[in-house]
């Protein structure tokens, strides 16, 4: 039987990333995998081919609504959706095929199978042909990720009623997208199509859109996102989905109990994801679950059982790709003796829509309820040569500091290439920086960073130069 120091279950973003950090500690390190693929739901069907259709659908989107502006004329523009998915699928296979590298590069072992506890120490590994083979390891990190949830009444067929997994590989493009839930997932994918000229309509059950994120972004998201001609129903509770075949029907009760009708030929059920443990044989080695399914773990996401730790969507917290890599680098470097540490507060939140939406720290509503002393300064990107020259004025920067101390304690962006910039605000954080330190490092002109340095400006002592 062969041994190891630490097997990984899962080879999503944190499981691949726990496994070559362990490798590289000098700890003896297998992989397990269900699915021939490695990478995961974020390099499979999440973060990466949702971003390839983004990319694809924006740059059709500008060719229609902004090239002509630009002084570029183009003649019989139109959509192939099958290269458009196909290319999708060629950037997936060389980003997986890059951690089967990876994998060997560092010596990995790589198990293709799913992966069950027999005990606390031994590991069968069931392979496609229904053969089993045990592995023995000292530790292991469950990093089996999440899967899509739904609604008690909604049968998915995966044909009209889709989650995101079908969403990124339809064969037509839809006449009339009904998307059930308003958060990242969902305006992403539905952005997709409605740039490929479906329409698209958004029901929401709670009164804003993006409801975690601060109230700034989802009303300035909603705005922008109208104008492209998106159609949103918030504070509407759906209570059916209707599957006729070629034509779906959700009803909803809106915000004063009516119930309202929508029909659409594809109904995208986007209410969030579940952690995925099942067939891990939890059972067997006692391992506690919470009532939301999630894997219970201390400080340092180790397990009631000692030698087991959990990591990604399967335990508490953000569900997002860079959350699960810091967790698999964290538990990694815990393994071998170290003393890591995670900032979760410094977890950034980014919606690929465009315009991006990008978040760091506290938002406004938090910090007011928890009393916390704050101010507040703004800047619109409309005001930036940067963004004129482009022709991307949509959005605005808010940066929240402390009242007393001037640090910063949230910034939250809108605009065009939020999702790069907010990593400045995360370094400025993480440093525990003021507005004023940010305010008076220069930035590149022109820039849309300059809508940061600007609004640290408004923040510290309401003296923006360009508002
Ligand atoms: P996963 O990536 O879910 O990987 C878990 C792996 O474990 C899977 O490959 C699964 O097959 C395997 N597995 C499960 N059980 C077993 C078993 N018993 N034996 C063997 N293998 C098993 N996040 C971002 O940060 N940015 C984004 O832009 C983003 N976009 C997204 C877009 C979409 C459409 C979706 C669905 C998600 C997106 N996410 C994004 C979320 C992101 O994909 C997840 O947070 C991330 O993949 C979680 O990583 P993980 O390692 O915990 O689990």
């Amino acid at each position: 039987m062969n041994k190891y120091d630490v097997a990984v279950i899962g080879s999503g973003p944190g499981g691949y990333v726990a496994a070559i950090r362990c490798a590289q500690l000098g700890l003896k390190t297998a992989i397990i995998e269900k699915y021939s693929t490695l990478g995961g739901t974020c390099l499979n069907v999440g973060c990466i081919p949702s971003k390839a259709l983004l990319d694809s659908s924006h740059h059709y989107h500008d060719a229609v609504h902004h090239f002509e502006k630009h002084g570029i004329g183009v003649d019989g523009l139109k959509v192939d959706l099958g290269q458009m998915i196909s290319r999708k699928d060629e950037v997936v296979s060389q980003t997986t095929e890059g951690i089967n590298f990876l994998m060997s590069k560092n010596n990995i072992d790589v198990y293709q199978g799913i992966g069950s506890f027999k005990d606390a120490t031994n590991i069968n590994i069931t392979k496609e042909d229904g053969n089993v083979e045990t592995i023995e390891a000292a530790k292991t990190i469950i990093a089996t990720g999440s899967k899509p949830s739904t609604l008690p009444f909604i049968t998915l067929d995966k044909k009209r009623v889709i989650t995101s997994t079908e969403a990124l590989k339809l064969k037509e493009i839809p006449k009339h997208m009904i998307i059930i839930g308003g958060g990242v997932i969902g305006l992403e994918l539905g952005s997709v199509y409605k740039r490929l000229g479906a329409e698209v309509s958004v029901v929401e059950f709670m009164p804003t859109i993006i409801p975690t994120m601060d109230k700034m972004l989802a009303k300035e998201l909603q705005k922008s996102l109208k104008k492209q001609g998106m159609k949103f129903y918030t504070s509407h509770k759906v209570t059916s989905v209707t599957n006729n075949g070629d034509e779906v029907v959700v009803t909803a009760d809106d915000k004063k109990g009516k119930s309202v009708e929508f029909k659409g030929d594809y109904v995208l059920v986007s209410v969030g994801r579940r952690p995925f443990t099942d067939g891990l044989g939890l059972d067997n080695v006692g391992i506690n679950v919470n009532e939301r399914g999630q894997i219970e773990t201390n400080d340092h996401l180790q397990t009631n059982v000692s030698n087991i730790f959990a990591i990604g969507d399967v335990v508490k917290g953000a569900m997002l790709a860079h959350k699960a890599e810091e967790e698999g680098t964290m538990v990694a470097e815990f393994i071998a003796g170290q003393k890591p540490h995670i900032n979760y507060n410094l977890i950034p939140g980014v919606v690929y829509t465009w315009p991006e939406v990008a978040a760091v720290g506290k938002t406004e509503e938090q910090l007011k309820e928890e009393g916390v002393a704050y101010k507040s300064g703004s800047f619109p990107m409309r005001a930036l040569g940067r963004a004129r020259a482009s022709m991307d004025i949509e959005g605005q920067v808010k940066v929240l500091a402390d009242k007393e101390t001037d640090e910063i304690l949230g910034v939250h962006m809108i605009g065009a290439r939020a999702a790069d910039m907010i990593a400045e605000a995360v370094v400025a954080m993480e440093f525990r920086a003021s507005a004023e330190d940010v305010s008076r490092m220069s930035h590149a002109h022109p820039t849309f960073t300059e809508a940061i340095k600007e609004a640290c400006l408004a923040a510290t002592d309401n003296r923006p130069i360009h508002s």
